[in-house]
């Protein structure tokens, strides 16, 4: 099942849909509510005439950084020992289609390709007999956008990764897919950066959701972005960024820089 969020043309408010070929299903719920059906609803409408959103509104992104081995070394890092957890700002998403807007403060701006997570169900302190994947609903692509410069000046990464628009995600979750052995690739204007499979993670999805689950409550929605393979790269003004997942599809966005802010005006004063 693919499953998308649109602005439903009859209400002009944000639904849940199932996509099936041109059409789009409507589904009772809301998935950060934890009460989603995923039984659809007819009549359906057409494809083109519903806005896609971000598929998701999650309450927090956890990203798993170094979980390919050949990445932590094109950036010089050693590979961890556990998996190794930050946060981006929810404030960060946008969907496909949307702009990427390259901030001013940052002289370096790159793309990370990944498999996200979308958790389902809420889990906490998952046990050993537990099966991780039972609370994901499906997957998606995403795009972990980062200031390197400033990840590497701040020492730590929550300013170089939360700027706004650095986390585009979609263009839809898809449910029933196995995420142990998918390719991940990144091209920047049709030419491939990155291209890798999820087979070459340290730590498998299970394994990463059972290990967050021990620090914090995973919400439905919540979005776990699972590291980026190697070829990591910068996004320039102008640049046209696809991160494609095998079996899901194909998220595209352009790259803008951030006009400047208006200077006030010493008449208006
Ligand atoms: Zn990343």
């Amino acid at each position: 099942m693919r499953i998308c969020r649109f602005t439903d043309p009859s209400t002009q408010r944000p639904a849940f849909g199932a996509i099936e070929g041109s059409e789009v299903f409507r589904l009772e719920g809301d998935l950060s509510a934890g009460n989603l059906s995923l039984e659809r609803s007819e009549p359906s409408i057409r494809l083109s005439d519903a806005r896609l959103l971000p598929p998701v509104t999650p309450s927090k992104i956890v990203c798993v950084g170094r979980n390919y081995r050949e990445h932590a070394a094109e950036l010089g890092n050693p590979m961890p020992l556990e998996p190794l957890l930050f946060l981006k700002a929810p404030s960060t998403i946008v969907g496909d289609g949307d702009l990427i807007e390259l901030p001013e403060l940052s002289r370096r701006v790159e793309h990370e390709g990944e498999l996200a997570v979308v958790i389902g169900r809420r889990c906490r302190r998952l046990p050993p007999d537990e099966d991780p994947l039972a609370y994901v609903l499906g997957y998606t692509c995403l795009n972990d956008v980062t200031a390197r410069d400033l990840q590497r000046k701040d020492v730590q990464f929550t300013r170089g990764k939360s700027f706004d628009t650095f986390c585009p995600v979609g263009p839809y979750i898809v449910t029933g897919l196995d995420p142990s052995d998918l390719k991940v690739e990144t091209r920047v204007n049709g030419q491939v950066r990155q291209s890798g499979r999820t087979s070459a993670m340290a730590f498998p999805v299970a394994h990463v959701i059972r290990y967050i689950s021990q620090a914090m409550t995973l919400e439905p929605g919540d979005l776990i972005a699972t590291g980026t393979p190697a070829g990591v790269g910068p996004l320039l003004d102008g640049d046209v960024c696809e991160v494609e997942v095998e079996g899901i599809g194909t998220l595209r966005n352009t790259v803008r820089a951030r006009a400047p802010e208006p200077k006030e005006s010493l008449t208006d004063v």
